[in-house]
């Protein structure tokens, strides 16, 4: 049953799909992820989790160069997060039994960095980020409840706490030298005040002139950790998807010059629509785009 679960997940198009169940007590695993780590209620009631990655791969074009114009993240140019529920929904379809039982969490209050470590879809690199075997860290992950006992899988094995990122100096590894602002700390975390994309997904009221004097050309997105890291730059295929598309670059000042039910209406069933970023966002990426252009850099946008 695990085996053909797993497998329906692979032949829907996502590049990794794992399951994970309770922790026998006693064991390294039940230690380090059994609560508090993994967030409480993401499987009550439901006696296993079906973990899944979807790559969003790095065969992207790349913007020209253009005045006015902001860029738009690989990741956000299709609405992966939708794709993968879209996927998940097939699959429960297939499964059979009611609906409800079966939920799916996919850019959901649920963290789902603990679920793939937990689950060995992934193992934590130095930047923080999920890397899968299959199409590094450039993927998104979701998960779904199952309503049946399942064997779960255990986490990857490894040497230290970041075994894939054994090739790498450890003092000044790729994707530490690759963040304008210095802030992947190369031990698994992130210095989220000096993230432009913790500020670009509208996190915190003010940016401050340290990170906005490196935003660029940035509209949504800072992938630069992700681009410099060694198990994203052999060519990744993403899932093929037409939800919510949008462009590689975007007119600045037309965006400026919408107001906000425009913008929703404009963003709608994208990634930038998502509520948790909103209109006031979208404009102060796209004015600290324009100052990055003009050189100006204004502090607090
Ligand atoms: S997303 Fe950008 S700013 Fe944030 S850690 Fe990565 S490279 Fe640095
Ligand atoms: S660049 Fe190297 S150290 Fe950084 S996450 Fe990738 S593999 Fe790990």
């Amino acid at each position: 049953m695990k085996d053909a679960i797993c497998g329906a997940a692979l032949a829907a198009g996502f590049c990794g799909a794992r399951i994970l169940a309770p922790f026998e007590p006693g064991t390294a695993a039940h230690r380090a992820f059994e609560p508090p780590v993994l967030p409480g209620g993401c499987r009550s009631g439901a006696p296993a989790l079906l973990v899944t990655a979807l790559a969003y791969g790095n065969r992207h074009e790349t913007p020209a160069e253009a005045a006015g114009m902001g860029i738009i993240a690989p990741f956000a140019r299709r609405n992966y997060y939708r794709e993968a529920v879209t996927r998940l929904q097939g699959l429960r379809a297939r499964l059979g039994g009611k609906k409800a039982d079966y939920r799916i969490l996919c850019n959901s209050p649920v963290p789902e960095k603990p679920l793939a470590l937990a689950s060995g879809l992934g193992a934590l690199g130095r930047n923080g980020l999920i890397i899968t075997p299959g199409a590094g860290s450039l993927v998104i992950i979701a998960a779904m409840t199952l309503p049946f006992a399942l064997a779960g899988d255990g986490p990857e094995a490894g040497e230290g706490p970041f075994p894939r990122c054994a090739g790498c100096d450890r003092e000044r590894p790729p994707c530490m030298a690759a963040c304008p602002t210095g802030a992947v700390r190369g031990d698994g975390s992130l210095d989220l005040k000096r993230c432009i994309q913790w500020y670009a997904s509208g996190k915190e009221a003010a940016v401050p002139v340290t990170v906005a004097e490196k935003w660029g050309r940035r509209l949504y997105g800072c992938t630069a950790c992700q681009d410099a890291c060694v198990h994203n730059r052999r060519p990744i295929q993403g899932a093929e998807t037409a939800l919510g598309p949008l462009p590689a670059a975007l007119d600045l000042r037309d965006l400026l010059a919408q107001s906000d039910p425009e913008l929703k209406a404009r963003f709608k069933g994208t990634t930038l629509g998502l509520s948790w970023l909103g209109p006031g966002a979208i404009r102060r990426n796209a004015r600290l785009a324009l100052d990055s252009e003009k050189g100006e850099v204004v502090a607090n946008r």
